[in-house]
């Protein structure tokens, strides 16, 4: 495994905390933000040894900017203030500087005047014991490409001059990768890693704002790991990342996502160090958590929507209720984790049951990405840390987990509803990058593109995580802005949870109509919204009057048909959605915002 730091630069806080949340989080290095100094209180050394009986390693201190091609006098007050970062570095303790590439109006082009400006640093460097790495900024004047700042460096030709690699200035480019196994290990002094999402903006915002942890954002990592390992570089890959989102959070759970990240990231230049990606099969269970009065409604409505109660828990309020492969156990006991969830969150889903194709690869995979495995006393199954608290059960396929239930009544043997389609999580933006992080890379689910869903009071981001089978489709929604559906619904589970879950039929015209009998409440879809279908697609009358009558939404692409609708919500908190796909990948993101409006009027 590389050896790993991550930039102070990355977390929030001062810098006494993010030292130790870099710490705790299992990190053998740090490099040193000059600025966080600042929030030190103490001399440079205190700071140095501070980080010394941390256990960590002062891999650099950065940054050196605007250095080489200037002219003079402009290039002689630029060693005189590398000298002032030498005493600094001294007293600190470290040996390495970050210079990166000049973005002043004032610099010079051409290598070899830059190189003669790396030999003089790199001599004075060396006479204190020190070295320089040379880094290209994307923005930078002269040099923006790593293959001119190693040019530089190789014409330098000095033992104490080397240059950084960072991912994201190499890969928001485009640039190819083939340069990077042709510099000698010995002449790369870091390796700066961050991933970010693909974003059409300018490289400058796109990388103070928008840069992720790896496994959270689309940069081609998987190459940029290959080339380094071609390239045998063996030093520290360093997490530098620049996100507004790390910056609000908790320092001591970025680092711990950063940690994780790294692990990812090694895993994926060495596949064969980890327990493979079990498969995840699907959703075995949905644990509702709900008081004595909840549970009664929440009963009712799972008996109009088709599900017939199976199975009683011999002596505690804990009722499965099955149709088709839908398991949801309505849990009202008066002890237990579910009524301690209860009681902070209200009405809600307190468990998932993930079925995965092996129990022991992937509770190892858990364990070498250092989650805790958690054994809750409610069921026989080990489980992880969900969202928010909630519990991530982990099982294989089969109901060895139901033996302690006494069976009452046998599942309907015509069910409306087959399976889960998906679960629609909605969270606080910076836990969606936990999260995508963690279906990535301890369960192996893929992640759709990020879409953005406009709500009435500002946008909603949205990312799918699914297995290749789509067998299993987590939805994560994230809003920024404290007023739309999705927050109203972060604040009222204090912190996020699951908003709905969307159930399968194979005929929605069918399965509505009994639902109508059966007095299901739908959410009512605004007139305008069909209009809008008509004059968006020109569907036949006798199709448009069903949608209409049964306030269905629909959505058609190329291929295929998506056909969804609603039920109110229940306590506020959740709603059950039903879904008819034909030939369709996608979640009818072209109806979220009717959908939305519906919901509001609702409560209004
Ligand atoms: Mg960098
Ligand atoms: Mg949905």
């Amino acid at each position: 495994m590389y050896r790993t730091s991550i930039a102070t630069v990355s977390l929030s806080g001062d810098l006494k905390s993010k030292l130790r949340a870099i710490a705790q989080a299992g990190f053998e290095g740090v490099e040193l933000f000059e600025q966080d100094l600042l929030t030190f209180e103490g001399l440079p050394s205190e700071v140095g040894a501070f980080i010394r009986e941390l256990g960590l390693r002062l891999v650099a201190l950065q940054p050196f900017r605007d250095f080489e091609g200037l002219p003079e006098p402009e290039r002689s007050r630029a060693f005189e203030r590398a000298e002032r970062k030498f005493d600094l570095m001294e007293a600190l303790g470290t040996d390495l500087l970050l210079v990166c590439s000049n973005v002043s109006p004032k610099a010079l082009p051409g290598l070899d005047r830059a190189a003669e400006d790396l030999y003089e640093l790199g001599e004075r460097a060396r006479q204190r014991g020190m070295r320089v790495g040379f880094e290209a900024l994307a923005w930078g004047k002269h040099i923006q490409d790593y293959r001119d700042a190693w040019e530089v460096v190789r014409r330098a030709n000095h033992p104490a001059v080397g240059t950084i690699l960072d991912s994201f200035h190499i890969l928001a480019q485009g640039l190819p990768l083939s340069a990077i196994p042709r510099i000698p290990p010995e002449k790369i002094f870091l390796v700066q890693v961050a991933d970010a999402p693909r974003l059409e903006m300018g490289l400058l915002p796109w990388s103070r704002h928008f840069r992720s942890l790896p496994g959270q954002g689309q940069l081609p990592l998987t190459a940029f790991m290959q080339a380094l390992g071609e390239a045998r570089y063996e030093g520290f890959i360093s997490l530098e990342v620049f996100n507004d989102q790390f910056r609000a959070a908790p320092p001591h759970e970025v680092a711990q996502d950063a940690h994780r990240s790294l692990i990812y990231l090694h895993e994926l230049a060495h596949p064969e160090n980890l327990p493979p990606v079990p498969q995840s099969l699907g959703v075995g269970f949905v644990e509702f958590a709900v008081n004595e009065g909840e549970a009664a409604q929440l009963e009712d409505l799972l008996a109009r929507l088709g599900f017939v109660c199976t199975h009683h828990h011999p002596n505690r309020q804990i009722h499965l209720w099955q149709q088709g492969q839908i398991r949801f156990v309505v849990n009202s006991d008066p002890e237990g984790f579910a009524h301690n969830y209860q009681l902070l969150h209200g009405a809600t889903v307190c468990a998932l049951g993930l079925e995965v194709s092996s129990l022991p690869q992937t509770l190892e995979r858990a364990q070498a990405y250092r989650l805790p495995v958690l054994e809750p006393s409610d069921w026989p199954l080990p489980a992880l840390e969900g969202l928010e608290g909630s519990l991530l059960y982990l099982m294989e396929p089969g109901n060895t987990w139901l033996e302690g239930l006494t069976p009452v009544a046998s599942a309907p043997t015509h069910p409306l509803l087959g399976r889960i389609d998906h679960i629609a999580q909605v969270m606080p933006p910076a836990k969606l990058l936990t999260w995508r992080l963690f279906y990535r890379s301890v369960l192996g689910l893929e992640a759709s593109d990020l879409t953005e869903i406009p709500d009435p009071k500002g946008l909603i981001e949205s990312q799918a995580m699914q297995n290749p089978e789509r067998t299993l489709r987590l939805v994560l929604n994230a809003s920024q802005h404290t007023e739309t559906l999705a927050s109203r619904f972060l604040n009222a589970y204090y912190g996020g949870g699951v908003q709905h879950i969307a159930l399968e039929t194979q005929d929605i015209f069918a399965t509505l109509a009994a639902f109508k009998q059966a007095g299901v409440e739908m959410l009512p879809i605004p007139q305008t919204y069909y209009l809008d279908l008509e004059a968006r697609y020109g569907l036949e009358e006798e199709l448009l009057r069903a949608l209409k009558q049964y306030s269905i939404l629909y959505e058609q692409t190329e291929q295929g048909e998506f056909f969804q609708a609603y039920t109110k919500t229940f306590a506020d908190l959740f709603f059950f959605e039903v879904v008819q796909r034909r030939n369709y990948d996608g979640f009818g993101a072209s109806n979220a915002s009717a959908r939305i409006a519906a919901q509001l009027q609702q409560r209004a």
